[in-house]
């Protein structure tokens, strides 16, 4: 199964975002609230692609509308991108979690579940066809640019890639949030911010 059987004979984004609500490609969709797709303009320049939704985006159906995306919102403004020039999704739709009490807390998918839910972000790159790409978090990373790919080595340079004329790697801001103190937050906040002025100013 994957979700290729599920794409739309009409190729629109708000056609993909209308099948993917109803997908079930993998097995992700049965305890998650509901899917989470891409949002932003098909103009947009950039394109950001995180690993999943979390906690927040499940409930709210929109990617990084929780404290990650306050965290990318901070960023983005930091390095003069104003993010409805901006396209922002995630390779995985569906939150994958473990209950803990009350609490949903976050797994990582697995290669399967990243192979599966594929489709639907490749069908989302050739739709918008970004100026400049940017992977946040190793998830992403290896998903679109090889598992081989290490983003402690290559964060933050300009890579070679047939996904965009501009593409890099960088964190996925929940990294920031997971940081122990301010301090170290506000060392991630800079580079995060670096990153995608580097993008910004080649794109
Ligand atoms: S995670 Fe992806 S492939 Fe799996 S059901 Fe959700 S949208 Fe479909």
């Amino acid at each position: 199964m994957s979700a290729a059987e599920f794409l739309p004979q009409r190729k629109s984004l708000s056609a993909l975002r209308e099948a993917a609500d109803g997908c079930r490609g993998c097995h992700l969709y049965q305890h998650a609230t509901q899917t989470v797709f891409g949002e932003g303009p098909k103009s947009a320049r950039i394109m950001l692609v995180g690993e999943m939704a979390g906690d927040r985006e499940d409930r709210e159906g929109r990617p990084f509308v929780g404290p990650a995306g306050r965290e990318l919102d901070r960023a983005l403004e930091a390095a003069g991108i104003d993010r409805g020039d901006v396209y922002v999704t995630n390779v995985v739709k569906h939150f994958k979690f473990e209950e803990r009490g009350k609490r949903r807390i976050h797994q990582t998918p697995r290669k399967g579940e990243v192979d599966a839910c594929m489709p639907w972000l490749d069908t989302e790159i050739k739709l918008i066809r970004p100026r400049g790409l940017v992977t946040l978090g190793a998830t992403a990373a290896k998903a679109l640019l090889g598992s081989s790919f290490r983003l402690t080595q290559h964060r933050g340079e300009l890579l070679e890639s047939d996904l965009a004329p501009v593409v890099a790697a960088t964190i996925h801001p929940s990294a920031i949030v997971r940081q122990r103190d301010s301090e170290a937050r506000e060392a991630e906040r800079l580079a995060l911010a670096d990153d995608l002025r580097t993008v910004m100013e080649a794109v």
